[in-house]
């Protein structure tokens, strides 16, 4: 397994599973990803002990930004089956660290182009349509499938009436799920939570395929929602509604220069800081281009240990300024993204949601990892 780890069709960036990289030692201008893989394998633990089905873990879109290979590979370790991503060819990606015999779902289904990736990869689509059904039938009739059912959502799945139509066609070809997603699962008195339920039982009542209808925020609305097999996602990588999840990313970024700005001068664009004492300011590497967006500048913090210091003036493409005028000296780095300030912070600071600050965290971050 280990000599197949730098295989050059993986993203390099995706190192795993350990804390291999030189960056303790040599000053880099790019920021420093850190992701604990042990707390995301305790977030899956106690998402597993809330329920008595089985628990599968979703790592789509580069598994939130953390890495996909490397929380894969640590997931199927503990003993994780399924596992489920957006598209082929992120399936695709995960076959080889997950092994033979672990069961990879794509939520989007079989589109024309997937086949071969299908095939290759040994997926599974969850089919979302009359017609990815006739071509998954039509193409690769020996091969597994799932369904994608639309209970009020309006995004993927046969809605009800198209379900009815070929149910006895499909359930004779023996898929091996049948899934829907819910709209409202974080807001836990949201009444769409109880219609989609009802809908998802009506559809799929007296069956005798395994079901799936929560991911994290329906495991947390309780047993009734959980059926044979949930689908947790955010919670793995310590974002909300998973409360009490354990914190998974920090993210540092490396001071790349400071200077003595006097009472009255500006900084960055626009001159829309200016120092009203004398200050020191420090250019830090990091910007929207990573994912670091404008919006967020007055709201946040970057973090000397335990000590926060303001951004000054706008957010850049790649740095920020920050007034590290009372610290007793400017340090190599300063934290933005930790247990100081966790990503829904960030994601508040920024009018958003967890899953965007980490799906949008920069691909030219060093990431590391660690337990
Ligand atoms: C993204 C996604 C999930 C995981 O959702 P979280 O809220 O991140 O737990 C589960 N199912 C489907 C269909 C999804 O698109």
């Amino acid at each position: 397994m280990a000599a197949n780890r730098a295989s050059p069709q993986q993203t390099p960036h995706l190192l795993f599973p350990l804390p291999c990289l030189p960056v303790k030692n040599r000053a880099m201008a790019t920021g420093r990803l850190y992701i604990n893989s042990d707390a995301v394998l305790s977030n899956w633990r106690a998402l597993d002990a809330m329920t008595d089905c089985e628990t599968g873990a979703v790592v789509k879109a580069n598994g939130y930004g953390t890495g996909a290979i490397s929380a894969a590979h640590n997931l199927v370790g503990i003993g994780v089956r399924s596992f489920f991503v957006a598209d082929a060819q992120e399936g695709a990606l995960l076959r080889k660290p997950l092994g033979p015999d672990a069961c990879i779902y794509v939520f989007s289904g079989h589109m024309s182009g997937d086949t071969d990736l299908i095939r290759l990869n040994d997926l599974v689509p969850l089919l979302n349509s009359q017609d990815q059904i006739t071509r998954h039938f039509r193409d690769l009739p020996d091969a597994p499938f799932g369904i994608q059912l639309d209970t009020g959502m309006n995004r993927l799945g046969l809605e009800p009436e198209a379900w009815q139509a070929v149910r006895e066609t499909v359930l004779r070809r023996g898929p091996l799920l049948l899934m829907s997603h819910l709209a409202c699962a974080d807001s836990p008195d949201h009444s769409m939570n109880a219609q989609q339920l009802q809908v998802f039982k009506d559809v799929t009542d007296g069956i005798d395929v395994p079901r799936s209808l929560a991911a994290t925020g329906g495991i947390l609305l309780g047993q009734e929602y959980h059926f044979d097999l949930t689908r947790p996602g955010i919670g793995l990588f310590g974002g909300l509604p998973f409360r009490d999840a354990r914190h998974v990313v920090r993210l540092d970024l490396p001071v790349i220069q400071v200077r003595d700005v006097a009472p009255g001068e500006t900084v960055g664009y626009g001159n829309t800081w200016t120092a009203t004492r004398a200050s020191r300011i420090a250019t830090v590497a990091g910007g929207y281009a990573d994912g670091l967006v404008r919006l967020m500048g007055p709201k946040i913090r970057l973090f000397d240990g335990q000590t926060p210091c303001p951004v000054v003036g706008r957010i850049s493409m790649d740095m920020i300024g920050v007034d590290v005028t009372d610290l007793a000296e400017p340090p190599e780095a300063l934290t933005i993204l930790g247990p100081q300030q966790r990503v829904d912070t960030l994601a508040d600071a920024a009018q958003t949601i967890g899953y965007e600050i980490l799906t949008s965290l920069g691909g030219r971050y060093t990431r590391s990892y660690s337990s």
